[in-house]
């Protein structure tokens, strides 16, 4: 049995239409002991289609309702997945300041001003220059900012781009990587393993077996789970791979937020 879902969208997020109480609900009935709701603050996110800013004082409305009415069965944490772009930070700032969230995850879902979803992102760049040019951002993002948690699908540029085989080859980006790692540990942040990779017919997921390791060997030990879930049907998927990587990789331990503190569950 799994013990908590770190990464779970509602229907406050404009790309999920999934109620926060079915969310809620499909967690409690396979018997997870806590959630984190995790939904999208993107400032000036590129696509108007997706404008990803919620009305907090109705969202809170609505989880104070459902924390409360499901206290008994299981803890729901109020998390966030902020987008973080190097012009919006006095915004993300000042936003952060306002709510007390438990669980901050730090996403690159924008590189450049350039949508990584929709592709724009890749337009004129091969592969190589694609991906190494998404880690320069994740790079630069950890070194200049850190009011957050964990990082969130940290190997996320393999997930878009029309690429023939967008696996990424961990060799090619090890020094990168290792920076980014290293400044993420020494700061006292951690990863999440996001298992929607699966959906997206990358076969693993994100981060990739390679990168959990080095993470581990880095010292990382502040890790969760999360299934970025946007229908109710995804909470917890593929969980038995992510915990299996884990223990490959040395880990014996998840971690869970207070008040943005980790604590660490036995797994
Ligand atoms: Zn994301
Ligand atoms: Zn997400």
């Amino acid at each position: 049995m799994f013990y908590a879902d770190y990464h779970i969208h509602t229907s406050f997020s404009s790309d999920c239409q999934e109620e926060m109480e079915n969310q809620i609900k499909k967690a409690i009935d396979i018997g997870l002991k806590e959630i984190a709701l995790t939904d999208h603050v993107d400032f000036d996110y590129p696509d108007p289609q997706f404008p990803f800013m919620i009305d907090y004082d109705k969202y809170l409305i609505e989880f104070n309702k459902l924390k409360e009415k499901y206290k008994e069965q299981i803890n729901i944490v109020l998390g966030v997945e902020i987008g973080y772009q190097p012009h919006i930070v006095k915004e993300l700032e000042d936003f952060l300041a306002i709510y007390n969230f438990s669980f901050i995850i730090c996403s690159m879902h924008v590189c450049d001003r350039l949508d990584l979803y929709n592709g724009d992102f890749f337009e004129g760049k091969n592969q190589k220059n694609a991906y190494l040019r998404y880690f320069e951002c994740v790079l630069d993002n950890v070194k200049g900012y850190d009011n957050y948690d964990v990082y969130g699908h940290i190997d996320y540029i393999n997930r878009y781009g029309n690429y023939d085989n967008k696996i990424l080859s961990y060799e090619d980006y090890l020094d990168i990587i290792d920076s980014i790692l290293k400044i993420i540990i020494e700061s006292g942040k951690g990863i999440e393993i996001n298992t929607s990779g699966f959906r997206y017919g990358l076969g693993h997921p994100s981060p990739q077996f390679p990168i959990l390791k080095r993470y581990k060997e880095l010292g990382g030990e502040i890790i969760t789970v999360g299934s970025d879930a946007h229908r109710k049907e995804d909470i917890c998927f593929s969980f038995d791979y992510a915990y299996e990587m884990l223990r490959k990789a040395g880990f014996s331990k998840i971690t869970v937020f207070r008040n943005r503190k980790p604590y660490f569950i036995s797994i």
